[in-house]
């Protein structure tokens, strides 16, 4: 399994095709991205801001989640060098430039798997003295990570079984951890697939250091004076096959309905019937969409999808944007479906409470 992943890692570096649409440079000086949880710390709305790929800040007042905070996004010359020995570690200067620090309110840092486009960036934050929050993700998240030698980690391993589908609670928000799967990348294969059983004693050297792991999705709610669920973000970090939809609690799904789902895009192609079986079950009031950014390349603030934004590669946006908007006319519904830039906040109660 992992010789013909990396092989075709590979052999797609070499394929003109990928290279075509690469070279934006990053630009250092740039000011870090302004921040919704910080500007909007006094306000009682929930925000969800994206900065690229599957990074997501979710805020409300004093209650911030951040979800797989990455901006290192290394060239796919880069990840393939890192197999032969070219360095691999978190990039600063780039995660300064966007991101320099975790907003104070952060309670939960959310690791929705393992792969280095979701956990790499992690080895910076940790350093961090300043938010200390929790981190929830997989016992193999867990054991990458302990190799950086935090000097704290509050670490929630939430695919044991007896945290799945329970809610974690911090300040005025809750988060359910829920099992689900990693869609493969190509010809049936998952790349850096597998698990790190044993915690490391090191940070990773390459990219395939990063094994998946057990692929999770979450339930961020948002509560109320009594505790109550006011708003519910439903958001996975990878595409999946029906039955991790399926397995989902009736009594998890029966708590609140999910006022917004942030779905990955890439990955739709290779699993069945994505995203639909996911919208039957979950039926959600507005979709995000997410991670179609091409991270191959530095981050570009306000990147539009809809002018002129590449793609990662092999996502076809466009053919997910289709599907969704063609599952919905059949169905003569009307559920808003957001495809942000780069950078963009969505206010999720703004418009029933002005
Ligand atoms: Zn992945």
């Amino acid at each position: 399994m992992m010789m013909p992943s990396r092989a075709i890692v590979v052999l797609l570096a070499f394929l003109p095709t990928i290279t075509a649409g690469c070279g934006r440079t990053f630009t250092p000086g740039q000011p870090p991205v302004t921040l919704a949880a910080r500007q909007s710390s006094s306000d009682a709305h929930v925000r969800l801001q994206w900065l690229g790929t599957s990074t997501w800040i979710l805020s409300r007042g004093q209650d911030a989640v951040v979800v797989d905070p990455f901006f290192s996004r290394p060239s796919i010359w880069r990840v393939v060098g890192s197999l032969v020995g070219a360095e691999f570690q978190p990039d600063e200067t780039r995660i300064r430039a966007i991101l320099p620090a975790l907003p104070e309110s952060t309670r939960f840092v959310l690791i929705g798997h393992a792969h280095y486009d979701h956990l790499m960036d992690l080895g910076y934050y940790l350093r961090a003295t300043v938010p200390r929050p929790q981190y929830i993700g997989s016992r193999t998240a867990h054991h990458i990570l302990l190799g950086w030698a935090p000097p704290a980690l509050d670490f929630v391993i939430a695919d044991d079984p007896l945290r799945l589908g329970h809610p974690i609670r911090s300040g005025k928000v809750a988060v359910t951890p829920l099992l689900s799967q990693h869609a493969p990348h190509l010809f049936g294969l998952t790349f850096m697939d597998g698990d790190v059983p044993e915690p490391r004693t090191t940070p990773p050297a390459d990219a395939w250091d990063y094994k998946v792991g057990r692929t999770l999705m979450f339930m961020v709610d948002f509560l109320g004076d009594q505790d109550e669920i006011q708003h519910r973000v439903f958001i996975n970090g990878a595409a999946h096959e029906p039955e991790a939809v399926r397995a989902i609690p009736d009594a998890v799904l029966g708590q609140h309905p999910i006022d917004v789902a942030i779905l990955c895009v890439p990955g739709w192609d290779k699993v069945t019937d994505y995203p639909t079986s996911l919208l039957d079950r979950l039926r959600p009031k507005r979709l995000v969409l997410s991670h179609y950014d091409d991270f191959f390349q530095p981050y570009l603030h306000e990147e539009n999808p809809q002018q002129g934004m590449e793609f990662v590669m092999f996502a076809r946006y466009p053919d997910f944007v289709e599907r969704v908007h063609a599952y919905y006319a059949a169905r003569r519904e009307a559920v808003p479906v957001t495809e942000p830039k780069t950078g963009e906040t969505i206010c999720v109660s703004c418009e029933a409470r002005p």
